[in-house]
């Protein structure tokens, strides 16, 4: 679980999407960065990230860079809106950073501002490092704020307030 104080906003990441999502993490040396988008329901300002796509087949994956390219992200998306009753859609981006803290680079930046420009709604954005992982929420004017870790997981579905 993540927050944001100003806007408040609660996300969580639920059940195994942390794990799962850490498992992607770039800890050989030559692994190349992982990518996709994040799924789940908005729940007024909240969010509850329940999925999310994997690296697919078009999209180019290097040291210090993942670009999404195609159309298997969004398709991938438009199923989980169909699957669940049009409950989980998209939240969002992630993708992996070869450091232990990630901070967005100003790609990263970029990239969001573009991806907002087309949802204007908030958003949220994970980067996966090489010891935690870090969020960043878009609000509805596509300013970016980092959220703060409320609670550490401890694995499959566990969670520990801190
Ligand atoms: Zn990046």
């Amino acid at each position: 679980m993540f927050n944001v104080r100003a806007p408040f906003c609660l996300i969580e990441i639920s059940g195994n999407v942390f794990a799962d999502l850490m498992s992607w993490r770039q800890l050989a040396a030559k692994q190349t960065e992982a990518g996709g988008v994040l799924l789940g329901a908005r729940r007024g300002p909240h969010f509850e990230i329940v999925a999310f796509t994997t690296p697919q087949r078009l999209d180019t994956r290097r040291r210090f860079s993942f670009v999404r390219t195609g159309k298997a992200h969004g398709r991938l998306a438009r199923q989980e809106w169909r699957r669940s009753s049009r409950r989980h859609g998209y939240l969002g981006e992630w993708h992996t950073h070869p450091e232990p803290l990630p901070r967005p680079s100003f790609v990263d930046r970029s990239g969001w501002k573009n991806v907002y420009r087309q949802a204007l709604q908030p958003l949220v954005h994970i980067i996966v490092g090489t010891v935690d992982i870090a969020l960043w929420y878009c609000d509805e004017a596509g300013a970016l704020f980092e959220g703060r870790r409320l609670t550490r997981s401890l694995g499959r579905g566990r969670e520990l307030v801190n």
